[in-house]
């Protein structure tokens, strides 16, 4: 894995939708944690039952596991790919379980992203958030309504939200990401990695300033060997 990429930001950030844009125009594989605890969840194996507590109550789950579950995933990974992580590391003790797992793996972390947003507009970004269940369409309350309240406009499903996307728990949440996460990003930045990105833009702004620093970073990397 010799080229990793970091995707950093608060939930609502539009981590995911940027990151599945990179691997798309890259051709770069895209992980995310988040999504990796979904799959145990729906496929109600051991440590999802036990991560549904957790994020059901919009809390971290804990280090240990998670850290273990993730490398885990990463491992069986083909590492001649290129990677973009998105949702790890979360903590200082992820951070150093992934740096020391890919210095292993004679790989190093290219670069990190951190996606800045105001914490009221992620508020209304995710309690608004709005998914369809059949389709997968994603609608939101504020920003890009269905024509029919709840109701998906492609194939008339009752819409459904994230269990962790109420807002009471999305406030919690954003507060405890916020103390626990910012000194990664800190830790990330001290070693020149980091960079900024304001995302309260819209989707193609911030998509097209995050392909530009790839595109720069991965052009410095030809004839790098
Ligand atoms: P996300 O889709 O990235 O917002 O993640 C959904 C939930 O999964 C989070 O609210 C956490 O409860 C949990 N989670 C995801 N990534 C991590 C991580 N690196 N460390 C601890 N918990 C995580």
């Amino acid at each position: 894995m010799k080229n990793t990429f970091l995707l950093f930001g608060l939930p609502g950030s539009g981590k995911g939708t940027q990151a599945q844009r990179l691997a798309e125009k890259f051709g770069l594989q895209h992980i995310s944690c988040g999504d990796l605890f979904r799959l145990h969840i729906k496929s109600n194996s051991e440590f999802g039952q036990k991560a549904t507590t957790y994020i059901s109550r919009g809390e971290l789950t804990p280090d240990k596991e998670t850290t273990m579950m993730f490398l885990e995933h990463l491992a069986q990974q083909a590492l001649s790919n290129t990677f973009v992580i998105e949702g790890f590391p979360r903590t200082l003790p992820q951070a150093a379980a992934i740096e020391s797992f890919i210095t292993a793996k004679d790989g190093y972390i290219k670069q990190a992203i951190f996606l800045d947003v105001e914490v009221e507009e992620l508020v209304k970004r995710i309690s608004g958030r709005r998914i369809c269940p059949i389709c997968g369409h994603i609608y939101n309350l504020y920003y890009f309504p269905p024509q029919q309240l709840e109701i998906c406009e492609i194939d008339g499903a009752l819409l459904e939200r994230r269990t962790d996307d109420k807002e009471q728990l999305v406030r919690h949440r954003l507060h405890t990401y916020l103390v626990t996460e910012s000194p990664v990003w800190e830790y990330f930045r001290t070693k020149s990695l980091l960079t900024k990105i304001d995302a309260m833009r819209p989707i193609e702004e911030v998509s097209s300033d995050i392909c530009q620093i790839l595109s720069d970073s991965l052009a410095s990397e030809v004839g790098y060997d």
